[in-house]
């Protein structure tokens, strides 16, 4: 599985990941819609688009890639908090100077093994950032997405709209058995990193380590 990353944005959006297996091709977040994101996707079919959690950094995108892809299907996961069409919750209207309002049906996923096209992967809930954040782990390729619960040295702000400190701590204490020294881990904004930095790097992941064992 190829991993191509967009981050050269004009404004401010989280990374987007365009997963390609042969001619199939799955993405992970849409913050905003480059040229160059649209010029790779014309070399493959996408098979949809799974967003790690509803703030606009990572959806502000959305809108136009219907545009070009009306039958897109949208991956995210359904809570009973509506952040897609909601700038509060999905921090536009404080972050951004426009409302940013999803009003496109998505799929939830739940947790567990799913399919989509070629590729297979692993839902993880993992709140605490918002309540929606999930990872997406891809056991074959040991590769894991984790949007903006965690990053290399670092966890995602927790004084948001739905944010829980305590949700944040039961998510690290979740992952950290899918955590092995080569596992991959793509974050939503900052470089990726693997399991066994992460494990030496992140005082959140140190933590809870040393309180495990
Ligand atoms: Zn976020």
């Amino acid at each position: 599985m190829e991993i191509k990353v967009f981050n050269k944005f004009p404004l401010f959006s989280a990374q987007s990941y365009l997963l390609v297996k042969g001619e199939k091709a799955l993405l992970i977040d849409c913050g905003y819609l480059s040229d160059e994101l649209i010029q790779a996707l014309k070399d493959v079919t996408l098979c949809g688009v799974i967003i790690t959690h509803g703030h606009f950094d990572h959806i502000r995108g959305i809108d136009n890639l219907k545009k070009l892809y009306p039958d897109l299907k949208i991956f995210y996961n359904q809570t009973d908090i509506n952040f897609l069409s909601n700038p509060i919750n999905n921090c536009s209207r404080f972050a951004d100077k426009n409302d940013v309002v999803i009003n496109e049906e998505t799929i939830s996923l739940s947790e567990g093994i799913h399919a989509v096209g070629e590729f297979e992967f692993e839902v993880i809930y993992t709140p605490g950032h918002t309540k929606d954040s999930m990872s997406i782990l891809f056991p074959k390729e040991n590769v894991i997405f984790t949007g903006d619960f965690l990053f290399p040295r670092t966890v995602g702000r927790c004084d948001l709209p739905t944010s829980s400190i305590s949700d944040l701590e039961k998510s690290l204490k979740k992952i950290i058995p899918y955590i092995n020294d080569e596992l991959i881990i793509y974050c939503g904004h900052d470089q990726a990193t693997n399991g066994k930095r992460i494990c030496q790097e992140n005082q959140y992941i140190k933590d809870i380590l040393n309180k495990t064992f």
